[in-house]
């Protein structure tokens, strides 16, 4: 027989094409248009219904970039079409390939109730399933006119990011808005083609490809093109048999979930965010209704309180859908967040804000971690997400991976404290599946565990700007439930996916350590201001919080828990993955700057109202210690005197001639040569020089940095070949003052640029402290500063949530070779047996590590990232004034780097007051250290205690409480009882502590008035 398979695929896709799909919507009248364009921010859905409306001419231009435009529509169905199937048909000028990042609708009847939403591969509203005749319409498009910024040559500059500097000019073209009737026979004709076709491309050379050719063929010669809706149902049974077949006992099982990745933030700022959700959501409850075996999955409480607030009747239909078990809140955080920046007490709110709100609303526990998108999840996360009640995770990203492949779909992550949590990555590689046979064969090929299990996920979906699932969609579900030749496809929810893949892989293989996304290196960088008001607030709220607390046991002091609560969900909201990482448009990272600048007011203010409850108004002058470590004899949490300080050591002893400045006290020397470069710093007791030979530190260094694509994102490994050493200075200045320290003023001027350094060594300090204030005006430049170390490391050992990980410095492997830019919260610590030195920051993320050999000698260098200056997507990122504390820690192991990390990021505050008083809660253990004081956030007045072993070892202590105590329980990190608890119970007032490496450990306590 000769071979048609080439004629009946290419029959079969045009006749689709040209003739069934036109052919579904078989009559159409234009409705009655009109419009009111606003230009500004958007109003109230009440507002916009009550405006005036002047007549809008379909096929003409709307929507400056930004703005919104709400069109009235009014139209009456035909008497004729009595029975028929009614819809609108709107087109607002729509790109099919664009949907979430172009313009978009929402769809209101006259009574304010939102409809659905309208996108490019959603165009439709409902009218009548079977019109009567006659029925008036009447309905409001509320049409947002976002620009498109990822073009098809994505990454240009644009100033389209910001409504200050974004064109005024119309952006789109209305097409269609007509009042259709809808031939059932040919559209559902029309996804049995589609199916078909996307399935058979996917099989092998063999009876059941030639089967369902041969059908194909059958159906399009009694499908008469001229008269498609009376012949579709003759076409659709001559597919029939096909499509019956079942799916082969092994096949391949897809538990797919009705999905809209709607990023809170990214391409558009976080006020179109709000519509996004809403408008998505209710389309997917539309979807709900008129599919019974459709459900559909939604994270983020922050997602859901938006909706809460703005719109209240679309949220109650949300609380409905969630009841029957159709709308299915996921993740169990505030948002998708970051996991590699946030701090430890950052996260553990993710968790905490983001599960009581789900309880609190829902009645609901999520069991499952979900962040298909960061960039990269930190090997603290397993211990915080058991801790937290999340007995499964889900991502897609490390699919992105550039270099290597990673080896698992389900298996079993380990934590840095050893914390195991089953973890699944979809094989079809996407969070926005559109079921087509493509994906759901992939799924099938790639699944890595198909020896033993079953079934992957498939978040199926528009997502990123939103849309969700489409009914074509859920239709191709419907032929994917049992089809011979693909994988069967079922709506589930994913807490059934897991206990099935736990079932099925009692020993599944383990992945232990970070999961390091080898792609968008740079977000530990790109917009700095982000990444320092994220550090600022997350510290200043913890501290806030446990002055508070404090005072609220001892006085009258009344416990801000609103205040508090209102300024941890803006700093969690900030650190949603396209906002801390440094990828969203301009107009989001200047919101997000003033945000910061509103929280740091608020918690400062915050901070005085409770410390001056706490040491009553008087002219004593008082230092206080915030920070988890003993600083100047004063324990945490607790105060002392400014005259009762131990005296300073002796002064820093500076000598100046023509090589340089020498600092020393008694315990480092430091030489700064004339260029204000640190060429030695020696550990005096041990007499250990800690540069490496010949080479300087503090070296500032400025790279071309234009990666081939995701300019705010990435960084690609052929930056390392051109490099600028900014070597020469404008002025180098010796100074003194009255404390002792002994202060070097670098000035250094380069290109358009001008940076101030002050090295500073402290009496008594290990550290010299260089506080650097940059004008930074390059553009696609990295800013690197360099200390090259006379230290034969084997690992890095930088800090993250609740401990630190360990980095091998060789690139024996594409694994190792690939984390050329990696991730640190305080420091960085390199160090051999017998010797160490770390690099401590306040406001960095990233830096990047190299081993040299000279002579049999090895020595490591490490660079903290300072500055970028990407063009996408906003197009001045970094520019203008910046500035960054950090330091040469000389001498340091574990201890000491945890220590200065903390010092240096948490300052003593300084208050005149009446007395000094304790603290509430003394911990004694090595390594143990405070994480958080606060009230329980169930308003209980219950103190909530959380500390954690820092050196990654088991270890024993003890925790004092300087209160009436009553008892003490162990409770998760949702503060709630722990059903395995240690027991806690003390006479003394005192708690006995043991504690693994790494491990969290969270204390109720009840105090008696
Ligand atoms: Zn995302």
């Amino acid at each position: 027989m000769h071979d048609d398979t080439s004629l009946t695929i290419a029959r079969a896709r045009r006749v689709l094409a040209e003739r069934i799909i036109p052919a579904i919507y078989p009559q159409s009248l234009p409705l009655e248009v009109a419009a009111h364009p606003l230009p500004g921010e958007p109003i109230a859905p009440a507002d916009g219904l009550a405006l005036d409306y002047c007549p809008h001419t379909v096929g003409t231009e709307w929507g400056p970039a930004w703005g919104t435009t709400w069109f009235r529509i009014r139209g009456q169905v035909p008497t004729d079409w009595a029975g028929k199937h009614v819809e609108l048909r709107i087109d607002l000028g729509f790109d099919t390939s664009m949907t979430g990042f172009q313009c978009e609708g929402q769809v209101y009847r006259a009574d304010g109730h939102g409809v659905k939403s309208l996108n490019p591969r959603n165009q439709w509203i409902p009218v009548a399933d079977a019109a009567a005749g006659g029925e008036d319409i009447e309905l409001f498009i509320e049409a947002a006119s976002n620009p498109v910024l990822l073009e098809h040559h994505p990454f240009l500059p644009t100033a389209q990011g910001d409504v200050r500097s974004s064109s005024p000019t119309p952006l789109y073209t209305t097409k269609t808005m007509d009042l259709v009737t809808r031939d059932l026979a040919v559209y559902e004709l029309s996804l049995d083609l589609e199916v078909l076709l996307e399935l058979q491309a996917e099989l092998p050379e063999a009876p059941r490809r030639f089967r369902i050719l041969q059908a194909l063929d059958d159906a399009l010669d009694v499908l008469d093109l001229a008269r498609i809706g009376d012949t579709a149902a003759a076409a659709r049974a001559a597919l029939a048999g096909v499509l019956a077949q079942p799916a082969e006992a092994s096949a391949h099982r897809l538990a797919a979930i009705g999905h809209a990745h709607i990023d809170s933030a990214w391409l558009w700022p976080l006020r179109e965010t709000i519509r996004k959700v809403a408008r998505t959501t209710s389309s997917m409850l539309e979807l709900i209704d008129s599919d019974p075996d459709f459900i559909y999955g939604m994270s983020s409480a922050q997602q859901y309180k938006w909706l809460k607030d703005q719109h209240p009747g679309l949220y109650a239909r949300i609380k409905q859908a969630v009841a029957n078990g159709r709308f299915v809140p996921l993740g169990g955080m505030w948002v998708e967040s970051d996991t590699v920046m946030p701090s430890g007490e950052s996260l553990v709110r993710q968790f905490l804000y983001g599960q009581r709100f789900f309880q609190e609303e829902f009645g609901i526990t999520c069991h499952g971690a979900w962040l298909p998108d960061s960039f990269g999840y930190s090997p603290a996360l397993p211990q915080l997400m058991s801790r937290a009640g999340l007995d499964w995770f889900f991502t897609q990203k490390i699919s992105w991976n550039q270099t290597n492949t990673f080896p698992h779909h389900s298996f079993d992550w380990e934590g840095i404290d050893g914390s195991r949590v089953p973890t699944h990555f979809p094989p079809m590689d996407t969070y926005n599946a559109q079921l087509s046979g493509h994906e759901v064969a992939l799924a099938a090929r790639q699944f890595r565990e198909s020896r033993r299990a079953s079934s992957s996920i498939a978040p199926v979906g528009w997502g990123d700007g939103g849309g969700g699932t489409t009914r074509e969609m859920a239709s191709k579900a419907q032929r994917l439930k049992d089809l011979e030749g693909s994988p069967r496809v079922s709506w589930e929810h994913p807490d059934s996916f897991y206990a099935r893949t736990a079932a099925e892989l009692p020993n599944p293989a383990v992945w232990v350590g970070e999961l390091y996304l080898e792609l968008h290196r740079a977000t530990l960088t790109s917009q700095h201001l982000t990444k320092a008001g994220n550090r600022r607030t997350e510290q200043l709220l913890v501290e806030a919080e446990l002055w508070a607390t404090t005072a609220a046991t001892r006085t009258p002091y009344d416990y801000p828990y609103q205040e508090l609560d209102a300024l941890w969900e803006a700093v969690l909201l900030h650190q949603f993955h396209d906002i801390l990482p440094g990828t969203s448009i301009a107009w989001v990272h200047r919101e997000a700057v003033a945000e910061y600048a509103r929280i740091t007011a608020a918690a400062q203010a915050l901070i005085t109202a409770a410390q001056t409850a706490l040491t009553d108004p008087g002219d004593v002058e008082l230092v206080l210690n915030p920070a988890p470590i003993t600083r100047n004899g004063i324990p945490p949490g607790g105060s002392c005197p400014l005259a009762k300080l131990p005296a300073p050591g002796p002064a820093v002893t500076a000598v100046q001639d023509a090589y340089g400045i020498r600092l020393s006290n008694e315990l480092v020397s430091i030489n700064v040569d004339t260029n204000g470069l640190i060429t030695s710093a020696i550990d005096l007791a041990s007499g250990r020089e800690t540069i490496a030979p010949g080479q300087c530190a503090n070296l500032l260094q400025l790279h071309q940095d234009f990666p081939n694509q995701w300019d705010a994102w990435d960084v690609d490994a052929f930056y390392r070949n051109r490099v600028t050493d900014l070597v020469a200075a404008d002025s180098v200045e010796l100074s003194t003052d009255a404390e002792g320290s002994a202060r070097i003023t670098v000035q250094r001027s380069f290109c358009a640029s001008h940076i101030t350094q002050e090295l500073v060594l402290a009496p008594g300090a290990r550290m010299l402290e260089i506080t650097q204030h940059t004008d930074w005006q390059e553009v696609e430049t990295f800013l690197k500063v360099a200390f090259p170390l006379d230290i034969r490391a084997e690992h890095s050992i930088a800090e993250t949530q609740f401990g630190y990980l360990k980095r091998p410095t060789h690139v024996n492997t594409s694994w190792e070779a690939a984390k050329f830019e990696t991730s640190m919260h305080r420091f960085v610590l390199l160090k051999e047996p017998g010797f160490g030195a770390a690099v401590l920051n306040d406001s960095s993320y990233g830096y990047d590590l190299t081993r040299e050999a000279a002579d049999a000698r090895v020595s490591t260098t490490v660079r903290i990232s300072l500055l970028r200056a990407p063009r996408f997507p906003d197009p001045h990122t970094d520019q203008g004034l910046h500035t960054h504390r950090y330091g040469l820690l000389i001498g340091a192991d574990i201890a000491s780097a945890t220590a200065a990390g903390i010092a240096l990021n948490t300052p003593e505050r300084r208050i005149t007051g009446r007395y000094a008083f304790p603290p509430l809660v003394e911990l004694d253990g090595e390594g143990l250290l405070l994480s958080a004081v606060k009230l329980a956030a169930d308003r209980s007045g219950e103190v909530i205690v959380r500390l954690y072993e820092s050196l990654g070892r088991r270890c024993t202590g003890m925790l004092r409480v300087n209160a009436d105590l009553e008892s003490v329980s162990t409770v998760s990190l949702l503060e709630e009882p722990l059903a395995d608890g240690e027991p806690v119970f003390t006479e003394t007032g005192h708690v006995e502590l043991s504690l693994g490496a790494f491990e969290v450990r969270t204390l109720r306590l009840r105090l008696r008035d």
